[in-house]
């Protein structure tokens, strides 16, 4: 705004090829007549700050990443998933678009940490996880919702093709084998879909359509889908 008093930070390479920061700020000189004498210049190395901002912005966008992902599976956590949710929502809504929203638990889950061990059952998650994600496209979004409980969006998707999707995953969820140690695990899951309503008020409802499908299913005997 003033081009006789400025302060500027610039970027330089230095003779020998480092690269530096510098701090610049000029500063004019007038006599009693009003006239322009000089410019007082004073540049300072600032490199040392800026490299310690640099990896502090680093760092807050490594541990932001790190909030969002769920530490056993490294798929969205609960939290994350809701909010991606929410704007893939919102976002469906106003362009009239379907969204489908699956809901998928393990069967019997309590059965093979009690048989296998604990240790065993994170193994089993993080096949079931990874199976799953490999199922989806691209586009779709995939969280672990709890313990065993996982939900996927699939964008542009009604339930018709949901249905399709749904049943891949049923399908190779129960032809995958986890090997742990000497034993193999074998597990099934059952699962609910949902599709976007006028009535919506947000992406809550659809996922709450979805579990109450998903316990339909486990009513059903497990190991199937259930629509709402
Ligand atoms: P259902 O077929 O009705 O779903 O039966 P279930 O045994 O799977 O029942 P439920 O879904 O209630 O069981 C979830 C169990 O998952 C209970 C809890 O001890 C276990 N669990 C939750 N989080 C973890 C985890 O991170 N690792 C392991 N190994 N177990 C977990
Ligand atoms: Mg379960
Ligand atoms: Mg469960």
């Amino acid at each position: 705004p003033d081009a006789h008093n400025m302060i500027a930070e610039a970027r330089v390479v230095l003779p020998d090829g480092r690269m530096a920061w510098h701090l610049w700020s000029h500063h004019a000189i007038f006599d009693d007549q009003g006239m322009l004498v000089e410019y007082q210049c004073t540049g300072r190395d600032i490199t040392e700050r800026k490299l310690a901002q640099e990896e502090i912005l680093i760092a807050k966008n490594q541990a932001e990443q790190l909030a969002r992902i769920d530490a056993l599976t490294g798929v969205e956590n609960r939290r994350s998933f809701i909010e991606t949710a929410q704007a893939e929502f919102i976002r469906s809504r106003r362009f009239n678009h379907p969204m489908s929203v699956l809901m998928i638990d393990i069967d019997q889950f309590k059965h093979i940490n009690d048989t296998h061990s604990h240790a065993a059952g994170d193994e089993v998650i993080k096949f079931f996880a990874m199976t799953i994600c490999c199922a989806l496209r691209k586009v779709d979004h995939f969280g672990r919702i709890g313990g065993e409980e996982f939900s996927a969006i699939l964008i542009e998707t009604s339930i018709g093709q949901a249905m399709d999707t749904a049943e891949r995953i049923r399908r190779i969820v129960e032809c995958g084998e986890v090997q742990f140690g000497e034993k193999t695990i074998r597990i099934t899951a059952s699962l609910g879909i949902a599709e976007i309503e006028s009535g919506d008020a947000g992406f809550g409802d659809v996922l709450a359509r979805a579990d109450i499908a998903m316990y339909q299913a486990k009513k059903a005997g497990r190991n199937c889908i259930k629509c709402i």
